[in-house]
C-alpha cells in the first residue's frame, strides 16, 4: 500500500474550504496527493460531489488492507452499539434541551466563523496530523447534558462538516464521529465518580478538579489512541514520530478541553454569555493564525517563491489592472535544463538546494512587484507588469544569463560540499495583449515558446509571437 492510499483512507473529508476533522474532530491528516481540490499545475480539479458518494459500495475504504477495514468498521459498530445502549438507558429531560440547542448552534456557528482560517491551515499543514477546537463543544456537552444529547451534538457537528466538506469521504466522517461517541462516553464514566445527581455536572473543590482532569485526560486518550491506531494501521511505514504528531498540537486539544469546561460553567450560570466566549475564541483563532497561515499558504516551502495557486490569483488581479489601464504585461515560463540528470548524479536533496538557489536568483533579478512563482517541479513562472514586447526579451535574457552564471555550493553525496555551475534555463515569453488577454492564454503561449526554446537547443529565450 502506498503512503497516500493509507492516509487517504482515514483522512477526514477533504475540502479546501472546510477541512473536516480526522477522527474525533481532534486530529486530522492530509497529504498533498489527496487534496479535495487537487492543484494540478494551475488547474484545480474539483472532486465529484453529490449523493452518489454516499453509497457505501463506492467508499475508498474498501481499497484498504483488510485490517484497516476491520478496524474502522469495529470502531463504527462499537460506537453505534454503545450509543444505542446509552440512548435507551439514559433519560433526557426537557430542561436539557435548551443547553443542547445552545451547544449545537454554537458549534455550527464556530465552525462557520473559522472556516476560512481552517482551510488555510489545512493547506499550510499538508503533512501530518492536525488538531482543531471542536472538542470545546463536545466536552462542554459532556458536562452539560446527558449522553444521548452529547451524541446529538456530535451528530450535528459531523453532519455539518460532512455537508460542508467533500461528500466523497463519508466513511471518514463516520469514523471521526464514532471516536466522538466513544471518547465522551469514557469521560462520562469517569465523571460518575462524582455521583452526579443531574446535569450540568460542575465538579466542586479539589476532588472535583481531580475528577475533571481525569475525565479530560480519558477523553483525550481514547480519541488519540483511536486516531493514532488508524493512522498507524493504514501506514505502517510512516515514522512513529510523525504518527504521534506535533506536541504543540496536543496543547490545542488541552486548550479546547479547558475552554469546554469554561463553557459548561458559563452555560450553567449565564448561558447567553457564551456569545462573548465565542467571539473571543474566534477572534483569537483568526488574529493569531490567519497571517501565519496566509503567508504559509502562498509560499512554496522548497523555494520560498509564490505557490502556483497564489501566483495565479495574484496574476489574475494584475491582468485585470493591465486591462483597465491598457498596460502591457509579460509572462515568462522557465524550465531548468537537464535537471533530471543533475538529480540522478547528485541526488534529489542536492537538487532541492539548487532549486532554492535558482529561485533566489529569479527573485533578485526581478522587481519587487513582479510575481515569481513555482509552477511545478523545476518550472517557474514570472509575471512582469508593464512589460511589453519591446522589453520582455531583454528581461528574460538577463534572467537566463544570471542563472547561467550561478555557482552554488551544495552538499555533495561524497562528503565535501562542492560548487555546481553550468546551470541553464530555457525561457518562453508571452505578452499581453499580443498573445492573449487571459492568464491561461498567456501561460499557454509562454509554454509553447518554452518548448520552442528547448527544441532549439536549450539555454535560450523564445518569444511566443515569433
Ligand atoms: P529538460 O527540461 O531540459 O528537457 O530536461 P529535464 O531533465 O529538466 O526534464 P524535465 O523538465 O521534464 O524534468 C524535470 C525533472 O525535475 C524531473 C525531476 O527529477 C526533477 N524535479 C522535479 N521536481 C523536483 C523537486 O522538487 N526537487 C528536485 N530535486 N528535483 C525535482
Ligand atoms: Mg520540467
Ligand atoms: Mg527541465
Amino acid at each position: 500500500m502506498t503512503k497516500n492510499s493509507l492516509d487517504v483512507a482515514l483522512r477526514p473529508e477533504d475540502d479546501k474550504e472546510s477541512p473536516a476533522d480526522y477522527a474525533g474532530g481532534d486530529r486530522s491528516t492530509s497529504l498533498p496527493g489527496d487534496l479535495v481540490s487537487v492543484s494540478h499545475g494551475f488547474e484545480r480539479v474539483e472532486p465529484r460531489r453529490g449523493l452518489l458518494a454516499v453509497h457505501p459500495q463506492r467508499w475508498k475504504l474498501w481499497c484498504e488492507r483488510k485490517v484497516v477495514i476491520a478496524y474502522v468498521l469495529t470502531v463504527d459498530i462499537a460506537a453505534v452499539a454503545l450509543a444505542a445502549g446509552m440512548i435507551a438507558a439514559i433519560p433526557v429531560h426537557s430542561g436539557d434541551l435548551f443547553r443542547f440547542g445552545l451547544l449545537a448552534a454554537g458549534a455550527v456557528v464556530h465552525r462557520e466563523v473559522v472556516r476560512q482560517i481552517e482551510s488555510l491551515r489545512e493547506q499550510a499543514t499538508n503533512n501530518g496530523l492536525r488538531t482543531n477546537l471542536i472538542s470545546l463543544w463536545i466536552f462542554a456537552a459532556v458536562l452539560s447534558v446527558p449522553l444521548p444529547l452529547v451524541f446529538a451534538v456530535t451528530v450535528v457537528v459531523y453532519l455539518h462538516s460532512w455537508y460542508r466538506g467533500s461528500s466523497g469521504r463519508l466513511y471518514r466522517t463516520l469514523f471521526s464521529g464514532a471516536t466522538m461517541v466513544l471518547a465522551p462516553t469514557a469521560a462520562v464514566a469517569v465523571l460518575q465518580l462524582l455521583q452526579p445527581t443531574g446535569y450540568p455536572i460542575i465538579p466542586q473543590g479539589a476532588p472535583g478538579l481531580v475528577v475533571l482532569i481525569g475525565a479530560g485526560t480519558v477523553y483525550w486518550l481514547v480519541n488519540y489512541i483511536l486516531v493514532v491506531g488508524a493512522v498507524r494501521m493504514s501506514d505502517p511505514l510512516q515514522p512513529v514520530r510523525q504518527v504521534l504528531a506535533n506536541p504543540s498540537d496536543q496543547v490545542v486539544v488541552a486548550a479546547s478541553l479547558g475552554l469546554g469546561i469554561a463553557l459548561a460553567v458559563m452555560l450553567t450560570f449565564q448561558p447567553w454569555l457564551i456569545a462573548v466566549l465565542m467571539i473571543t475564541v474566534s477572534a483569537l483563532h483568526r488574529a493569531l493564525l490567519l497571517p501565519h497561515f496566509q503567508q504559509a499558504a502562498r509560499t512554496d516551502s522548497k523555494t520560498g517563491l509564490l505557490t502556483a495557486g497564489f501566483w495565479r490569483e495574484a496574476a489574475g488581479r494584475e491582468l485585470e489592472r493591465a486591462r483597465r489601464l491598457a498596460d502591457p504585461l509579460g509572462v515568462l515560463m522557465l524550465d531548468l535544463d537537464h535537471f533530471k540528470s543533475f538529480n540522478d548524479r547528485m541526488g534529489h536533496l542536492v537538487g532541492d538546494q539548487l532549486l532554492r538557489a535558482v529561485a533566489d536568483e529569479l527573485r533578485s533579478e526581478t522587481r519587487p512587484y513582479d510575481l515569481v512563482g513555482r509552477f511545478g517541479g523545476e518550472e517557474f513562472v514570472i509575471l512582469l507588469p508593464g512589460v511589453g514586447t519591446a522589453q520582455v526579451e531583454h528581461i528574460a535574457d538577463r534572467i537566463r544569463e544570471r542563472v547561467s552564471r550561478l555557482r552554488v555550493l551544495v552538499d555533495s553525496p561524497h562528503d565535501r560540499p562542492v560548487t555546481v555551475d553550468g546551470i541553464s534555463v530555457s525561457i518562453g515569453a508571452a505578452v499581453r495583449p499580443n498573445d492573449g488577454d487571459e492568464i491561461d492564454q498567456l501561460l499557454l503561449a509562454a509554454d509553447g515558446a518554452l518548448m520552442a526554446a528547448k527544441a532549439a537547443g536549450r539555454d535560450r529565450v523564445r518569444l511566443a509571437t515569433r
